[in-house]
């Protein structure tokens, strides 16, 4: 290239740059703004915020799993940039109040006797469950949310318990530490799989619309590397359609991330999230000013199609989370769902009044199988098919940028 050439090349990354740096700035300074009604709610620092039973595909065979979420200190990246756009776990977190160590082995020991279930205290055994999810709204592998010797504790209490065969946690990437995971290898002996919020591939999608705080892929490849070192599994979480994104784009933008995490960061397991909607989010605003539609489930179909396509196989370690299954046996979303849980979505995907019921049964069937058979079953709707079909043709011709300044304000 010649030197005039390289200077205009730079000239127009540098403005590039700028008005992405300025789109980011906006997107950050809204979400901060949401952020700032966020509740500080009394919530008892000694007990859990969520157990949950549902099913699960392990070796070959669906299993129950029971997924619990400790009360905690909440995300960093939540509480520092004002964290993701789609998530608002941080309305389960005492804001100004610290969940200590001794907070937290009180809560795990009530999974342990069972007494996290008021009614019926002892009937609880972690030994029936193959699969055990240990969630903290945010990343168990980061000291500053949860301490060391917490894990330590969480996992070699754990390792006495042999009907439990794998763990499940969540981290973002870049608190994959040799440091923690020396901490987890030396007190468990099962099989450890750690749930890593990827979302996109795409730099634009994944800093703007999702403003997920990770411009460097580096470190998500160097966490995939660590954990195998490890002996661990990597698991990625891929959200499915964020805000300023149609419908297409997302759909798009989910087969092409997963894929990438399959073969360019060497993922194990792909968890397709589809957006749900939490209050405080900035999914939400933009939901109430109808700017924004939970993905279709329709499009799921399109997303397992186009993975299983691209990578030329047909079963793959691929899961459709969200909340499609669980059975509730403790925590503040209660019995019967009165009251309503503070992360527990008010909207999650969905189709039509008629149809979303049995779409959702077939992602239970595909969630047991990974036989996109199972959500090929699901008959087109009368009312809602030909709508979705339409939405998916809906093209927008500005770039991302431009929608981000249309919508949150120009300079
Ligand atoms: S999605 Fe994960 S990283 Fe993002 S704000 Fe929520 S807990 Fe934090
Ligand atoms: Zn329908």
């Amino acid at each position: 290239m010649s030197e005039s050439g390289r200077f205009l090349a730079e000239a127009k990354h540098a403005i590039r740059e700028k008005a992405f740096n300025h789109a980011a700035f906006l997107v950050e300074a809204k979400i901060k703004a949401l952020r700032a009604n966020t509740p500080n709610l009394p919530f008892e620092k000694t007990k859990l915020a969520e157990v949950e039973i549902n099913k699960f595909f392990y070796e070959g065979e669906t299993v129950d799993r029971v997924m619990i979420v400790l009360r905690s200190n909440g995300c960093q990246h939540y509480k520092t940039n004002g964290g993701c756009s789609m998530c608002a776990h941080l309305n389960g977190a005492p804001l100004t109040e610290k969940i200590t160590h001794h907070n937290y082995v009180t809560q795990w020991n009530s999974v342990l006797d069972g007494s996290f279930i008021e009614c019926a205290s002892g009937e609880f055994n972690l030994n029936d469950y193959p699969v055990v999810c240990v969630y903290n709204l945010g990343s168990l592998l980061n000291p500053e949310e949860i301490q060391k010797e917490t894990v330590e504790y969480i996992f070699r209490t754990l390792n006495e318990y042999k009907g439990v065969k794998k763990v499940i946690i969540e981290s973002r990437a870049e608190y994959v530490t040799d440091e923690i995971l020396e901490v987890i290898k030396s007190a468990y002996d099962g099989i450890v799989e750690v749930g890593i919020g990827v979302e996109s591939t795409n730099r634009t999608v994944r800093e703007l619309c999702h403003h997920k705080a990770i411009d460097d892929t580096s470190i998500i490849t160097r966490a995939v590397e660590t954990l195998h070192k490890y002996g661990m599994k990597a698991l990625a979480y891929v959200n499915f359609k964020p805000v300023f994104l149609t419908e297409k784009e997302a759909i798009d933008d989910a087969i092409q991330t997963s894929v990438d995490c399959f073969k360019q960061f060497g993922f194990d397991a792909v968890s397709v999230e589809p957006t749900s909607l939490q209050e405080n989010s900035l999914a939400n605003h933009l939901y109430d000013l109808g700017l924004y539609r939970v993905p279709w489930l329709w499009s799921l179909r399109d997303i397992i199609h186009g993975i299983y396509d691209e990578l030329g196989e047909d079963k793959l370690d691929i899961r459709l989370g969200g909340y499609f299954d669980e059975e509730v046996l403790s925590g503040s979303q209660g019995a019967g769902f009165e009251g309503r849980n503070e992360i527990f979505p008010h909207m999650t995907s969905s189709n039509c009044g008629h149809c979303t019921n049995e779409f959702v049964e077939a992602i239970k069937q595909f969630n047991m199988s990974y036989d996109v058979r199972d959500l090929d079953k699901v008959e087109p709707c009368p009312y809602c098919y030909k709508l979705w079909e339409e939405t998916k043709s809906i093209k927008d011709s500005r770039s991302i940028i431009e929608r981000i300044e249309d919508i949150l304000g120009r300079e």
